[in-house]
């Protein structure tokens, strides 16, 4: 069976069932700020089995993007050696939401490993958590297995739980025997070596686990169980390891083929050939998904498992960038279980390729730093590279610990792994903390109440700015050791947060920022400063108490800041035009990165690599206002997912969609999903003005805009300040720039011809000045000129002026001399210069460049040049009339 097959047969077989068949959500797990990666396919499903919202089926199957290289589930050290493991992998899950149990779970796994994969019974063995013996029952119930093959296993492995308190239960496993024709060996030993390979696991979410660690049973069940399809092909394709399955085969023979070797050849280049392959799919994915490499938290460990797989690409003897090269395979392989791969193609390889690119000079100019350091510790009798040394050159240089462990080797050195690790620990988790974006809503939810306590805020705010009779159903003062702690009450000058039972104030989603705006009630008034919300639909509004006291049960009438807030709405659908026109005009593996939506300006990011050209950006801009001016009515809907797609909709990374969705359309051009505020008609938009361009992150772009007044005010400014320049200029606004053309070239003009001018005086006063006749020709500087052993040498400090204009003065003399030595001095600000120039006729017997380097310590400075022309500087002006009286010593002093 292909992989394609299996994965279709596993949704296949629970959709039959009564399973809903739900995407794969996004890499990064949806407002879940305490989770970097999705690393379970029950992670997008978090809130159903913490009772927080309602599952919108009671029976769901996902074939789901994971990743599990940081965390609890970290198995990125284990890649390359390990023949079943990879960082980023598919698991195939069946759900029950308070649905069936153990049994249905148990049947269901059963049906479809033996009947549907067709594995022979001989060849499974299952595992139970040890007091689990209804599951136990179970599996000898409907499976037949023999009690030798239905093992009882501990905690660590047979229960599973979301975290220290929460939804827990036993769990149980299907193991496959890949290798039935060998001896039978013990369980310890078989699961150990791979023999025994683990391919599902099933979870009984059975209990609920309080702070003081007592398990209660939950009212309603669940089921949430994975099966890595990597695994699951290898066992079905009856090969040895996940690599050798059609998952991996043209990723790994493409990567050999590059490095001139071929996959299984070699013992250590098929380790690195299977991180390259491994790591390889874990950045498509991750790019695909939005994630750009950086130095924080998502970012960072993408390119930490990029520069990876660089690393072992240089072990296999790459010195240049590779891995790029490889990324359409990803394409090829899984493009057609996962569209988002194609469309961000191109963007993804320019990012690999930038990326590969920088990492390879880092190495090499990070290596120096490292033996730079060593020679010192070298120096004060060290032999160890202190962790925190360690983990800076790691820092700056992206120097991973291997690395640094290879130098210092070299140098017979060791690296202190511990202290490292621990600088290391740190970063974790501040990594940890900047996914959380500092938008610390656990925090406040804890102080407002417990999980699943708060009501969804009614949003009734899309087509009314003002609402009476809304309720206050909880407060919380912010502020003290927690951040926050619910309060009973706010008074006047009190900071803190309100949940309403109905709202009309927009909460930050969708790049959109929160509404604010203000409460009143009889008696009293507070400001709304911003408002949020949690993924369960809780608005949390920060407010200001400005006059009275807010109470729980206070019936209030709100107010948005209905400018502020129509501004946004301009700006949200402009953004969405915006994001069509640059998919008309750049192309469809454009890809939304990230989008600000604020009242006075838009920010919206994209994977393009390529900065955007000026006649683009024109026709861009254009597209958007042909639309504006089209005042054509916005179209919106809620209508199911499946519809929405089918009609084309945009569905954005990173955002989870419910069951019915909201989607936003301006007819005939852009239709998205998107929860947002949004003009009803696109003519209110009014102007639309791009005002920049520019690379955020390899790969990525990012435009700013504006709209309406904001748009206007820049056009009126722009034009004031066109005014200005043309009443400078002393013309009408229309001839302004030809105008100051036209002064620049005449202002250029007058320069050079006062620079002649003032050669030909300088020159000539030089030679009126010292001689006092008037001969003609060159003969007439002589009288300026000193003699030494019958040659002609005239030294003399001329005003300041710029360089070119010195040389062209000494020229000028140097002409006049016929034969001879022209040295000038010019003061300015602080410096000297010195030339020196001398006639073709002495060439052999005196060299401008060596009289420079003679005088110019006498003024403090160096230089030197050709022996015909020479200049040098200098920094001690005083010292000028010294440096001109030494000049005939030093012209006898090369004469002799
Ligand atoms: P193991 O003990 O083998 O690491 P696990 O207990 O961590 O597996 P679960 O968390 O139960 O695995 O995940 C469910 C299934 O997902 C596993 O049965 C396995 O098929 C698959 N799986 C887990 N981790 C990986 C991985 N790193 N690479 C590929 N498949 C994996
Ligand atoms: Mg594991």
């Amino acid at each position: 069976m292909k992989s394609h097959d299996i994965r279709q047969s596993f949704v296949d077989f629970f959709a039959e069932r009564g399973h809903r068949h739900v995407p794969s959500a996004p890499l990064v797990p949806h407002g879940d700020p305490t989770l970097l990666f999705t690393n379970a396919g029950m992670v997008q499903f978090k809130s159903y089995f913490l009772g927080e919202e309602t599952p919108p089926a009671p029976r769901a199957v996902t074939a789901q993007k994971c990743l599990r290289v940081s965390g609890k589930h970290n198995d990125l050290e284990n890649v390359g050696p390990s023949p079943r493991h990879h960082t980023f992998f598919e698991m195939l899950g069946n759900f029950s939401f308070g649905d069936y149990f153990k049994e249905e779970a148990i049947r269901f796994g059963w049906e479809l490993v033996t009947e549907v994969w067709g594995l022979a019974p001989e060849r499974l063995s299952a595992t139970v958590f040890h007091e689990d013996d209804e599951a136990w029952e179970l599996w000898k119930g409907i499976s037949g297995l023999p009690e030798s093959r239905i093992h009882r296993c501990g905690a660590a492995d047979n229960f599973w739980a979301m975290g220290d308190t929460g939804p827990c239960g036993p769990c149980s496993e299907i193991f496959v025997d890949v290798h039935p024709e060998r001896p039978a060996v013990g369980w310890e030993e078989g699961t150990e070596s791979g023999r025994y390979l683990e391919i599902w696991n099933l979870v009984f979410m059975q209990f609920d686990r309080d702070a003081a660690g007592t398990l209660h049973p939950l009212p309603a069940p669940s089921v949430d169980t994975g099966a890595g399809l990597e695994r699951v092909a290898a066992v079905l394709q009856g090969v040895e390891s996940n690599y050798d399955t059609d998952l991996f085969g043209p990723i790994l023979a493409a990567a050999a083929k590059l490095a001139g070797t071929s996959y299984g050849a070699d013992g250590e280049d098929d380790v690195s050939l299977r991180v390259v392959a491994d790591h390889l799919r874990a950045v498509t994915f991750l790019l695909a998904d939005g994630v750009i490499p950086g130095n924080e938290g998502r970012g960072y460990v993408l390119r930490r498992i990029l520069r990876r797989a660089v690393r072992h690409g240089m072990k296999l003897g790459f010195d240049e960038p590779f891995l790029h090269r490889l990324v359409p395979v990803v394409g090829e392989v899984l493009g057609g279980a996962y569209p988002e791969l194609t469309a961000t193609r191109e963007a993804s390889r320019a990012t690999v390729a930038a990326e590969e690119e920088k990492f390879l000079s880092t190495v090499a100019s990070g290596a120096r730093q490292v033996q730079e350091e060593i020679e010192g510790l070298r120096e004060a009798g060290e032999s160890v590279l202190p962790g925190k040394a360690a983990f800076t050159l790691y820092d700056t240089y992206g120097l991973p610990l291997e690395v640094l462990r290879e130098i210092a080797e070299e140098e017979r050195f060791t690296v202190d792994e511990e202290g490292f690790e621990a600088e290391m620990a740190a970063r974790r988790e501040q990594s940890r903390a900047v996914a959380g974006g500092g938008l610390d809503l656990p925090t406040l939810k804890r102080a407002l109440g417990g999980a699943g306590e708060l009501p969804a805020t009614g949003f009734v705010g899309y087509d009314r700015h003002r609402l009476d009779g809304a309720r206050v159903e909880r407060l919380a003062a912010l502020g003290g050791a927690e951040g926050a702690a619910r309060a009973a009450s706010l008074a006047a000058g009190d900071a803190g947060v309100a949940v309403l039972d109905r709202t009309v104030f927009y909460a930050e989603g969708g790049g959109e920022v929160g509404d604010s705006g203000a409460i009143e009630w009889d008696g009293g008034r507070a400001r709304v400063t911003d408002t949020r919300k949690d993924p369960a639909g809780t608005s949390f509004h920060f407010v200001e108490v400005e006059e009275g006291t807010l109470a729980p049960g206070t019936a209030v009438r709100l107010a948005v800041d209905g400018g502020r807030r129509l501004a946004i709405e301009r700006n949200h659908t402009a953004t969405h035009l915006l994001h069509a026109a640059l998919r008309e005009v750049l192309g469809e593996g454009v890809r939304q990165a990230g989008s600000l939506v604020a009242p006075d300006r838009l920010r919206f990011d994209f994977t393009f690599p390529r900065p955007v050209m000026a006649e683009e950006l024109a026709g861009i801009e254009e597209r958007v206002n042909r639309r504006t001016l089209a005042a054509t009515p916005t179209a919106i809907e809620v209508r199911p997912y499946r519809e929405a797609l089918a009609a084309g909709a945009m569905a954005l990374f990173g955002e989870k969609y419910g069951d019915t969705v909201r989607t936003v359309e301006v007819p005939g051009f852009s239709l998205e999903l998107c929860g947002g505020c949004h003009v009803r008609n696109t003519g209110e938009i009014g102007l639309f003005r791009i005002t920049g361009e520019r690379g955020i992150a390899s790969g990525v772009r990012r435009i700013e805009a504006v709209t309406g007044e904001a748009a206007y005010r820049r056009v009126r400014e722009a034009e004031a300040r066109l005014d200005e320049v043309a009443a400078a200029a002393g013309v009408p606004p229309e001839r302004a720039a030809d105008e100051v053309e036209s002064l620049r070239r005449k202002l250029a003009d007058a320069e050079s011809e006062l620079s002649r001018l003032r050669v030909r005086l300088v020159a000539g006063g030089l030679v009126a000045g010292t001689g006092g006749g008037s001969g003609t020709g060159g003969g007439a500087a002589d009288e300026g000129a000193t003699e030494v052993e019958g040659i002609k040498v005239l030294a003399r400090e001329v005003p300041a002026a710029p360089p070119a204009e010195l040389r062209n003065l000494a020229d000028v003399l140097r002409n006049k001399l016929g034969s001879g030595v022209v040295v000038l001095g010019a003061r300015d600000d602080g410096k000297v210069t010195l030339l020196a120039a001398v006639t073709p006729d002495l060439a052999g017997r005196l060299s401008a460049g060596l009289l420079v380097k003679e005088l110019a310590p006498l003024v403090g400075g160096g230089g030197g040049g050709r022996p015909d022309f020479a200049q040098a500087g200098g920094r001690e002006p005083d010292k000028l009339p010294d440096a001109l009286a030494a000049v005939d010593a030093a012209v006898r002093h090369q004469l002799g």
